[in-house]
């Protein structure tokens, strides 16, 4: 139950003063968590926090005010530039001047009366607000305030400016806000007092109120103790819910998969290759995981083309040597096929079952395969989420392999472990993630990492070519082919759109085939299964020598001999995705080359892209030059990754409390594992604050 002092934090924002139905829906729009169906919460008003502030005690001048940053002016009115009636979605300007110059107060669809009332002519006011400099003009959009002398003198100095959205204005947010800040009740500390007093952390209230009403600027610099204090406490509730996990996983140990190497030796003799050093090293690491009473969670990262499926082969193959069953999760279609066709013919050599469940089976054939996982017939099921849909059981599923994991949610990851008595996971991915994130996402997972790449391959050429181009390129595809080369044409979108300008592959496959007739293939997501196998099967076998495809192809795909990729419009994708894209050749002994396609003229972002994609081939080198470019914001592509993003605390900015919360959390279930002393209770209603209720459970059901 959660503890009734919350009650006032958990009540819908339609109880705080002057907010009706209509600012309701607004908040839940703009503060509720994601996937929130009972609206917003007194506790999301409270966790939104300022952007900025308006610092009125500094004023500033037209002609010197800084750019981009808040700025209080004090201005005479001068005259109104209202949009003509044919022009509505102009703006409307207000002009108005001091001693130095002229700025525009420019509003987007505002009334005109509502504007002359607002802004009488001839008359100082004040008005704060972003300045910003357009067409060598300076303007400000929609300031944060307008009031005369005596009204900007009633209210304080410095007022919080909030992330806002349409139809809300500032005034009802702050109000409700200083309503819910009056709801706010003194919770017990939950914090460990050593930590607290280190840190010089305010209460949580304190930290709240301190933000909502700054005393001055730097109140909100996420480097002072009251946001760094709320920060911590978003950490301390992830990193309490996952030792929660953690210690419950403990309580039913996983399985000592140790094996006698038979399997193995078997699986790796029939390899065309030799293992790298690399995937010797990761396999030791997993190897004795797995051979541990406790369950395996380890992540192996290696860049695209570092071989990782077959360390992932080796790994069930050691499964099995035990007696256990393995799972191998891909998240597409394609993946999962060529995984399968991969993998079949060293099973076969080695000895193990192996079966593809994947959505598209269904009738007899699905009951015939769900049979054989049922009662262990098969050792290794390969597939897509079908895997863990709730009529898929397992004999005894020792072993989970997620490949590419960006693509899967927690949640789903979860689902499959408990298709089994607490297997071992190992997740496989391309993406560098950086060791904060792991942590943030996954509490304590250890971490192989595949260096290198095998023997033999070589740089890939890569060169950025403008559209005008083509003709060229054209001509070049069809000496590479003409002499035995396969050829990836990567294209956006799949059809054209009319309010778009991007490159449809369908119709790129129709230009390419008045070349080159049926040696041109296309696959894009909207095709069907099957369509896509055979497209992908026609151009492995060389029936087609390109292949026109979308990005379906971006993660994993496989075709050894393939050395060209022309990636059109190579200037709208990003910096991993790029990588991805190019890792799709360079994957067998054959020198090859990417094209990077792009219309000009570049931006700058897109300009600094095709460089760093020129300059190196290094994957955890592109990633950090993508964190750099991407900038505030997504800084570690926590969106595209999929995993967790956090409400207050800056990953970037409180790295450091992370791995303070980290062993805090430990040390606190080390003592009082049922969270029943006076700060295990305290730490209940810090779970609840931040959403973490599930992991109560996770205490009542042990
Ligand atoms: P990724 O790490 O991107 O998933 P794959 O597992 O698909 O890479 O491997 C890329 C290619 O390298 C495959 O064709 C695979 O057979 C080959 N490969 C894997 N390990 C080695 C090795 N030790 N020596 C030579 N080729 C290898
Ligand atoms: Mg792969």
């Amino acid at each position: 139950m959660r503890p009734s002092a919350l009650d006032p934090l958990f009540a819908s924002v339609s109880t705080l003063n002057g907010v009706g139905p209509k600012v309701s829906t607004l908040l839940a729009g703009l503060v509720a968590p994601p996937g929130a169906e009972d609206g917003a919460k007194v506790r999301d008003l409270l966790f939104h926090l300022p952007s900025g502030v308006v610092d009125r005690r500094r004023r500033e001048e037209i002609a010197t005010a800084p750019e981009g940053v808040l700025a209080t002016l004090e201005v005479r009115i001068d005259r109104f530039v209202m949009p003509s009636r044919e022009a509505r979605s102009q703006p409307a300007r207000v002009m108005a001047q001091d001693a130095t110059g002229e700025i525009a107060l420019t509003y987007f669809r505002a009334q005109p009366q509502w504007l002359e009332k607002l802004f009488p002519l001839g008359e100082t006011l004040l008005v704060s607000g972003k300045v910003e400099w357009f067409n060598g003009r300076p303007q400000m959009v929609h300031p944060d305030f307008v009031g005369t002398l005596e009204e900007a003198l009633a209210r304080p100095l410095i007022e919080p400016v909030y992330p806002m959205t349409a139809g809300l204005s500032g005034k009802v947010l702050r109000r409700g806000i200083d309503s819910a800040l009056e709801r706010l009740p003194a919770l017990a500390e939950w914090i460990e007092p050593g930590v607290a007093g280190r840190e010089a952390f305010p209460p949580f209230d304190a930290a709240l109120r301190a933000l909502h009403h700054p005393a001055d600027p730097l109140d909100l610099d996420p480097a002072k103790p009251a946001y760094r204090r709320l920060a911590y406490d978003e950490f301390l509730a992830g990193q309490m819910a996952l030792a929660l996990a953690r210690q419950r996983a403990k309580r039913q140990p996983g399985r000592v998969l140790g094996g006698d190497g038979g399997l193995r030796r078997k699986a790796e003799a029939a390899l065309p290759f030799t293992l790298t050093d690399g995937q010797r090293g990761a396999l030791t690491e997993i190897h004795a995981d797995m051979a541990r009473p406790d369950r395996m969670l380890r992540l192996l990262q290696g860049d695209v083309g570092a071989g990782k499926t077959v360390v992932a082969l080796l790994a069930m193959a050691a499964a099995k040597e035990s007696g256990a069953q393995s799972a191998l999760l891909a998240p597409t279609e394609i993946l999962a096929r060529q995984h399968f066709a991969g993998l079949s013919r060293f099973c076969e050599a080695a000895g193990l079952t192996i079966v593809l469940l994947t959505g598209r089976d269904n009738g007899r054939v699905r009951a015939a395969k769900l049979e054989a996982i049922a009662n262990g017939d098969m050792d290794i099921v390969v597939g897509t989420h079908a895997l863990f849909q709730d009529d898929v059981a397992y004999h005894d599923l020792g072993l989970v392999v997620v490949d590419e994991q960006h693509r899967f949610g927690v949640h789903q990851r979860l689902a499959l472990t408990r298709k089994g008595k607490a297997p071992d996971l190992l997740v496989m991915t391309a993406t560098p993630i950086p060791r904060t994130l792991v942590l943030a996402a996954f509490g304590d997972m250890d971490v192989s990492r595949l260096y290198g790449k095998p023997a033999g391959r070589k740089p890939i050429a890569t060169v950025a070519v403008p559209f005008d181009r083509l003709d060229e390129i054209v001509a070049r595809a069809g000496r590479a082919i003409d002499e035995g080369d396969k050829l990836y044409w990567v294209c956006p979108l799949v059809e054209e759109t009319e309010n778009s300008d991007l490159t449809a592959a369908q119709e790129r496959a129709d230009v390419l085939r008045q070349f080159f007739g049926d040696r041109v293939g296309l696959v894009h997501g909207r095709m069907t299964g099957t369509e896509k196998d055979n497209a992908m099967a026609d151009f492995k076998s060389g029936r087609t020598r390109i292949v026109v495809a979308t990005t379906v192809i971006e993660v994993g795909v496989d075709v050894p001999d393939a050395s060209i990729i022309v990636i059109e419009h190579a200037e709208r994708f990003g910096l991993s995705q790029l990588h991805q894209l190019r890792g799709r050749v360079g994957r067998g002994d054959k020198a090859s080359s990417c094209v990077l396609l792009y219309r000009a003229p570049l931006g700058e972002t897109a300009k600094a892209r095709l460089a760093v994609m020129r300059e190196t081939e290094d994957g955890f080198r592109i990633a950090e030059e993508d964190l750099k470019l991407r900038g505030e914001g997504d800084l570690l592509g926590t969106r595209q990754s999929g995993l967790q993003s956090f409400r207050i605390a800056d990953l970037e900015a409180h790295a450091d409390l992370l791995e303070i919360a980290r062993d805090d959390a430990r040390l606190l279930l080390a003592t009082d594992p049922k969270l029943e002393s006076p700060r295990g209770e305290a730490v209940r209603a810090l779970l609840y604050l931040f959403g973490k209720d599930d992991a109560i459970r996770l205490l009542r059901s042990g």
